[in-house]
């Protein structure tokens, strides 16, 4: 527990860089790419140790790992599923553009994301209801288990003065464009949309937040011409994937559930927002494991706890810059940058211990 906390706290920090290096980007497969020697040497990580497929990449407080032709890829003991696997070429191995900069330079540094805004709103969005059950389980409906997370966590954030607004605060049907319409009335503001997973023997969690303009949909079959139109919630990119950083890892650590990675999709909720958002899949109720925990109210409170730390944790490390904006000078704007990174890096708390 106390090292996974450590884990977590340390993907935030956003020290750690090293004199920045030029990339040097070849292309091959149709799309860009630059070395894991490259990404080390940029990011302060070292060099890149090889032991066969796998590959790693280690700083004092940070650990990148992954296995070559591979997409799953860990930054932190945390799983990420990249947009296109690592791949070996002329002895090295490559990661795509697309990946470097929608995901690693957001989440190794999310202090730097442009234009993040404050957050002071958070749209909770409980998954179904009404008519659309959701998901069945024999201890009840997906839609009954995301409204009580749901309101479990207007509670948390309320108490710690955040606006919340619920897409549903009953058991009615509210059809997803209206959602999403919903959320787009509010600046300043996040967009959790809370969901339970069902299919085969699948079991764990998974976070889903809006694949980048061009990236397939990892719930399609494959690329598809339409992946090239960008996508109202593509403005968000790079607060999507931090977002989705915070929760999932909030989830993780939390629930001590199966780890399925943070993965990319083009769900209508997450597709037409223009606040950054995420979708998060808290359990298989088709799993009688999973199904079981969720139907305890221990589980769906740690849940909510979870959204709540992660919120929390997004807030401090993405607080815009404002008083490196308006310093005068390069030296001030240098030390008022160091300052605001230590104390994002300094001031994480892993937040609630899970009970066991
Ligand atoms: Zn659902």
């Amino acid at each position: 527990m106390w090292r996974v906390c450590l884990i977590f706290i340390a993907l935030f920090s956003s020290a750690g860089l090293a004199a920045a290096a030029d990339w040097t980007l070849a292309k091959f497969g149709g799309r860009d790419h630059v070395t894991l020697r490259n990404v080390a040497e940029f990011y302060g990580l070292g060099g890149v140790q090889r032991v066969k497929n796998e590959f790693s990449l280690r700083s004092a407080g940070r650990q990148l790992r992954g296995q070559a032709n591979s997409a799953e890829f860990y930054i932190n003991n945390l799983k990420f599923i990249l947009s296109y696997p690592v791949t070996e070429h002329d002895g090295q191995l490559w990661i795509s553009r697309m990946d470097l900069t929608k995901l690693l330079e957001p989440v190794l540094r999310p202090s730097r994301i442009k234009h993040a805004e404050t957050v002071d709103t958070v749209v909770l969005d409980a998954g179904h209801g009404g008519h659309d059950n959701g998901a069945y389980s024999p201890q009840g409906w997906e839609k009954q288990f995301t409204l009580d997370v749901a309101m479990r966590c207007r509670a948390l954030l309320s108490q710690s003065g955040i606006n919340v607004v619920m897409t549903r605060s009953t058991d009615t049907f509210v059809p997803l464009e209206e959602r999403t319409r919903i959320a787009n009335r509010h600046d300043n503001a996040l967009f959790i949309s809370i969901h339970f997973n069902s299919g085969g023997t699948g079991t764990g969690l998974e976070t889903y937040t809006l694949a980048p303009r061009g990236v397939p949909s990892m719930m399609a079959d494959g690329p598809r011409i339409s992946d090239l139109d960008p996508c109202p919630g593509n403005v968000r990119d790079a607060e999507n994937i931090a977002l989705a950083t915070a929760t999932h890892a909030a989830f993780v650590v939390n629930s001590k559930m199966y780890d399925r990675g943070i993965k990319r999709a083009r769900f209508v909720v997450i597709r037409d927002v223009t606040i950054p958002g995420v979708l998060v899949e808290g359990g298989f109720l088709s799993n009688a494991y999973d199904a079981r925990l969720i139907a305890s109210p221990e589980y769906r409170q740690r849940m909510a706890a979870s959204i709540h730390q992660a919120v929390m944790t997004y807030r401090r490390v993405l607080a815009p810059e404002v008083s490196v904006a308006s310093a005068q000078s390069l030296e001030q704007r240098e030390v008022a940058r160091r300052s605001q990174d230590a104390l994002r890096g300094g001031a994480s708390a892993p937040g609630a211990e899970p009970k066991k």
